[in-house]
């Protein structure tokens, strides 16, 4: 306020916003002694008030409009001064001295980091074992990034300063540098002369783009780069750079020291599990109860529920800097929440030798040994790993809470890792769970400490035996072997290592330069979630179609088949006399299959499944069972399920549900949340359209589960065709998707002038079958398209310019399908400017709004579709104003056909 000018103190990542730190906050009185009352109240003089109106944001002509800008300098050259006082008098204040930039490091130091943000923790640690080493380096931290102090910048300095690495966590395609690194040039250049022996040499490199892990042994690396005769610059740091090869070698196995008495634990859970709270609850836990310094850092994917997500947390003596993850080798304590996920190689390299290891698993204790893989029990005993095992699904689902294993996991943890000691740990999480739960009432209370209890009885030490020659034998195995071996070279080669957990490992090479990536990836990510699965009786089917329908996952799927090929199928492959007139004296029969590992064990087709058995009342069509026993001759079964051709789309009965799921779904097994209520939307679009659709997705929900890597579940039909699919921002992915409408009317329009130029050398039976071809039924369309095949032939002998162009654009003649989707944050809010431009316009374009009533991908804060008085997550007092009726404002333009559905309450009506 005193400044009267906007400034910035640092740019950083993911890093600083989701790191849990032990922090001391400054007292309210400390704070409100920092504040100038006299500028608060100049503040709101300057106000906009009709008792003394002033005019703002006048539109300048030439005349002025340059010497107005000048006009605020002295506010901006002021500014640094302010801000070096307002530190000093907390310095007073408080104790804790920060200035505006912050050096620590040798004080004849030669080499010199130069950063901002987290990544400063970082090289700070890195520089004292450097110091430790008898090296003379230091570390520059930037505190006040704009307006940047050059004068103050090079009198934190050390005058012995030779050489200068500057490292931006940012990337500006076409700069002559990174933005720090300009500005540290720019004071060098003004200021330095004179201040030191020799002007230092400067380099610039890039690091942790998106929160990549930049570590001590990086930051080693780019101080040793400066010792180097001729140092890179500019440089990256952390990736491996094959094509520019601007990247510098660093020794991953390099230390710092710093772990030293830290107790380091690796959690592996699944998104929406709890873990991650459980975690945070921990760390909390620790810092109250033992007064050591904690650290909490968590690493999920933007698919959030149903991913795997991995807790990393430190607990230490002193301030911990390592704003790293924990790495191989360096865990005291690892657990694995989700079975699945134990053959992952990294979640037990993170265990250092003699480290307990924590299992939720299903297993007895007495077969869990046997039933682990070769490597697993290779690795436990090779460390010297304590081995705990509690079944911990079982446990939260006898005291009534469900999927949700935190309080069971947790209370595990806290009961062998030692980290406080038993009955002071039980007593604080029992507390724990007063504080979180109390004003919920008391039977969620009592659920949780009767878990509590619960948990100390089921948890059980795995003894581990001296020999284990089976385990030895296979300790080569691969154990995450997931990808088959004819799968496309990329999924082998890049998707597959980002599976593994080692995208970190891969070359800039092996990435697409313009963003491109293959479709129909999510078919390889085999999740195993489900610990239930649904068993079909077709016996009792009536064969409605409503399960796959609503399955959000396609993952339960419906194909006609041959009695032959019924006959071949594997043992145990079910399927049934397809019902209906159309199939009457056809001999063909139906199966319902399950994708056994795909299936996300949601429980959503069983309820959907409308045919009880008269005898046995909770008996349906579809009935969940436990799944360890059939994934494997289910996986038989969908791998025969797979190769069965596809029904051919001119002649099944689409409009009806139990006719359009036979069409192949081209949107499968998404990483949305098991039971997500949009994705059976997108697959029922892309079963009807999705071998002519073009996509332009908003940001939000439908483009995480949509477009994340490592893996998609947009696909493509065994001829290639598919869904094209893009992501646009809210506030332009209406006109982008118009965009795609316009593009393509043109390429039609262009193929189809050609064509009358070229009809008397093409036919014009032909030309005159494609200019006025009927496409508005599947029928149609596959016909066009032979037409399309026709005509290549045909252009393919002439040697004309002309032909070469309209085989450019020859598919354009064949029907496109354009979709513009997204979320009601999108279309009902930030996007809705551009949404009612595309409805004013008369293209021929589809508009799906997936309306959750509430904006879903940042955790529930209300849309404008929201209805009156709803509460949300993140709008607890409930929405004031009614919800806005997005369809009547669209057929308000009369041309607009509109359609409001929820399969839920009619699927035909949905599927109509
Ligand atoms: S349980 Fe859920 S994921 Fe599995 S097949 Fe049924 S609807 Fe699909
Ligand atoms: S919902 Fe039930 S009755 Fe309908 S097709 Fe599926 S299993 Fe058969």
């Amino acid at each position: 306020l005193v400044a009267r000018v906007p400034f910035l103190h640092f740019f950083d990542g993911f890093r600083t916003s989701h790191e849990l730190a032990l922090v001391q906050p400054p007292a309210d009185d400390t704070l409100r002694a920092l504040f100038d009352e006299a500028a608060i109240r100049a503040h709101r003089e300057r106000a906009l008030t009709p008792e003394h109106p002033t005019i703002r944001g006048t539109a300048q002509n030439p005349d002025v409009f340059f010497q107005s800008r000048e006009a605020a300098n002295p506010y901006h050259d002021a500014l640094p001064g302010l801000v070096r006082r307002t530190m000093d008098r907390y310095a007073e204040l408080t104790g804790r001295r920060y200035r505006l930039f912050d050096y620590h490091g040798h004080p004849e130091a030669g080499r010199v980091l130069v950063l901002m943000g987290s990544g400063a923790e970082t090289v700070h640690e890195t520089v004292d074992a450097l110091l430790a080493a008898g090296e003379r380096v230091g570390v520059l931290r930037v505190r006040l990034y704009r307006p940047f102090a050059g004068a103050d910048f090079v009198a934190a300095l050390p005058r012995t300063t030779r050489a200068i690495a500057v490292l931006d966590r940012c990337k500006e395609p076409g700069a002559p540098a990174e933005p720090l690194h300009l500005d540290v040039i720019a004071a060098l250049a003004q200021h330095g002369h004179g201040a030191f022996q020799t002007l230092p040499r400067t380099i610039g490199g890039r690091y942790g783009l998106s929160s990549k892990e930049f570590t001590p042994a990086m930051a080693k690396a780019v101080f040793d780069e400066l010792s180097a005769t001729v140092p890179r610059s500019p440089f990256t740091i952390g990736i491996h750079d094959d094509v520019t090869h601007l990247s510098l070698d660093f020794d991953p196995h390099w230390k710092s020291g710093a772990a030293a008495g830290v107790t380091a634990c690796v959690f592996y859970g699944l998104g929406s599990d709890g873990t991650v709270s459980a975690n945070k609850n921990s760390v909390q836990i620790i810092a109250a109860h033992t007064g050591r310094h904690a650290q909490g850092y968590f690493v999920y994917d933007s698919k959030k529920s149903g991913a795997m997500t991995v807790s990393h947390l430190r607990f230490g003596p002193g301030p911990i800097r390592s704003a790293y993850l924990i790495g191989a080798g360096e865990a005291d304590f690892v657990a694995c929440h989700q079975p699945a996920f134990l053959t992952r190689p990294e979640l037990l390299a993170h265990a250092k030798p003699g480290a307990t290891l924590l299992l939720n698993t299903p297993l007895a204790p007495g077969r869990l040994w046997a039933s682990l893989p070769p490597l697993v029990r290779a690795t436990i005993r090779g460390r010297n790993l304590r081995l705990y095992a509690i079944d911990a699904y079982a446990l939260a689902a006898a005291q009534g809470m469900g999927r949700r294993i935190n309080t069971v996991m947790q209370t595990a943890f806290f009961a062998i890792s030692g980290v406080l000691p038993g009955e002071a740990a039980i007593a604080a999480l029992k507390q724990s769970v007063e504080d979180s739960y109390g004003r919920k009432g008391r039977r969620l209370v009592e659920q949780n400490h009767a878990a509590i209890d619960a948990t100390l009885a089921a948890l059980h030490a795995i003894p581990v035996p001296e020999r284990d020659e089976a385990a030895d034998d296979g300790a080569g195995e691969a154990v995450h072997a997931t990808i088959p071996a004819d799968a496309p070279a990329f999924v082998r080669l890049v998707t597959a290592e980002l599976l593994a957990g080692r995208g970190n490992e891969l070359p800039v090479s092996a990435l697409p330069a313009d963003g491109s990536f293959p479709v129909g990836t999510a078919r390889y990510e085999k999740r195993a979630l489900a610990l239930e699965l649904p068993v079909w009786d077709e016996k009792l089917c009536i064969q409605c179609g409503k399960c796959p329908l609503v399955c959000p996952h396609a993952a339960i799927r419906a194909k006609l088949l041959t009695s032959g090929q019924a006959d071949a199928a594997p043992a145990g492959f079910r399927s049934a006399p397809a019902k209906g007139k159309e199939y009457a004296g056809s001999g063909l029969r139906i199966v319902y299959q399950v994708a056994p590992e795909d299936c996300t064990g949601c429980n959503l087709c069983v309820e959907v499944c409308p045919v009880r058995d008269k005898s046995e009342h909770r008996r349906k069509a579809l009935n969940m069972a436990p799944a360890e026993p059939l994934r494997e001759p289910e996986r038989a079964n969908w791998a025969y399920f797979l190769q069965l051709p596809e029904a051919d789309r001119s002649t099944t009965r689409i409009g009806l549900i139990r006719g359009a799921m036979l069409h192949e779904p081209l949107f499968e097994f998404s990483g949305a949340c098991a039971g997500c209520g949009e994705t059976p939307y997108l697959k029922l679009a892309s079963q009807l359209f999705g071998d002519r659709m073009l996509v332009a997705n908003a940001t939000g929900c439908s483009s995480i589960y949509g477009g994340n890597l490592p893996t998609t579940p947009w696909a493509a039909n065994r001829d290639g065709r598919g869904p094209a699919w893009a992501n646009s921002l809210f506030e332009d992915n209406a006109e982008f998707g118009l965009g795609m409408r316009i593009a393509l009317d043109q390429q039609r329009e262009h193929a189809e002038a050609l064509l009358r130029e070229l009809a008397d050398v093409l036919g014009t039976t032909l030309v005159e079958a494609l200019l006025g071809a009927d496409q508005s039924d599947e029928a149609g369309i596959a016909a066009q398209r032979l037409r399309v095949a026709d005509l290549r032939t045909r252009l393919a002998t002439l040697h004309d310019p002309r032909a070469r162009r309209l085989e450019h654009f020859a598919d354009a003649l064949a029907k496109k399908s354009v979709w513009i989707v997204g979320g009601d944050g999108w279309a009902y809010d930030i996007g809705y400017g551009g949404l009612d431009h595309v409805l004013a316009s008369d293209r021929d374009i589809n508009i799906l709004v997936l309306d959750t009533e509430v904006y879903s991908n940042t955790g529930g804060q209300t849309s404008k579709a929201t209805p009156r008085g709803a509460v949300a997550k993140f709008s607890a007092g409930g929405k004031r104003v009614g919800k806005k009726d997005l369809a009547l404002l669209a057929m308000d333009y009369g041309h607009v056909y509109v359609a409001r559905v929820a399969f839920g309450a009619k699927d035909q009506q949905t599927l109509n």
